[in-house]
């Protein structure tokens, strides 16, 4: 049931993952960009759950979305702070006043968020940024039928594929489409953590 108590736990997952994590996604940066990612998304997550807390037990799911969205963008930077946030702020303003989100529901919330990155920061299918994790993790999700643990479980293995799919491409948003053909046989930073995002929300009960 996806509610705004197991929206909360996702993003606790998340921020547990990123922290786990943080030395693996700097070190993808590392090779293609300037070795932060991991770096800022903790701080970003860490900073979001010194925050949930001043939430009210009810909140909806919008809710903890747009507190995820503020303060991705007040504490990431970066490229990927204003990108994550505006993809939390476009899910919660899907997600709107709902008490909880079915499969349909789901849906949208990921397609918002994947429109509001390609709106800011324009990418395309295959310029190996996070665009190539969301696009078909959403297209998976649509395709998932009515069943939430069915989407959430498409969604985070299509984002996965689509992660690894970015290796043999050479980038042409970023600081990655600085190194040409150098980019050539490293995961983009980004579609990565992606991944991790929406594999924690296939594990959340
Ligand atoms: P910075 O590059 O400013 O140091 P991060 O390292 O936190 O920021 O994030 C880099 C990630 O941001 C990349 O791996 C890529 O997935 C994503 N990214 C960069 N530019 C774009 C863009 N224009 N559209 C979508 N994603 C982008
Ligand atoms: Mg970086
Ligand atoms: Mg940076």
């Amino acid at each position: 049931h996806l509610d705004g108590a197991w929206t909360r736990r996702w993003i606790e997952a998340v921020a547990a993952a990123v922290s786990s994590r943080k030395a693996e996604l700097t070190a993808l940066d590392r090779a293609i960009g300037d070795a932060d990612h991991g770096e800022n998304l903790d701080r970003g997550f860490q900073a979001v759950l010194g925050k949930l807390d001043a939430l009210d037990d009810g909140a909806t799911p919008g809710a903890v979305l747009k507190l995820v969205a503020t303060t991705l963008i007040s504490t990431v930077g970066g490229a990927a702070g204003p990108l994550y946030g505006t993809a939390f702020l476009k899910g919660a303003m899907a997600a709107g006043e709902r008490d909880a989100l079915d499969a349909a529901g789901l849906v949208e919330v990921l397609t918002a968020a994947r429109d509001g990155i390609v709106a800011r920061g324009k990418a395309e299918l295959q310029d190996k940024t996070m665009v190539d994790a969301w696009t078909p993790a959403v297209d998976a999700a649509a395709a998932a039928g009515d069943d939430v643990r069915a989407v959430l479980e498409a969604a985070a293995e299509a984002a996965q594929a689509g992660a690894v799919a970015t290796e043999p491409l050479v980038a042409h948003k970023g600081r990655a489409s600085y190194l040409g053909e150098r980019a050539i046989g490293h995961r983009d930073p980004g579609a990565e953590s992606t991944a991790l995002m929406l594999r924690a929300a296939a594990e959340t009960r």
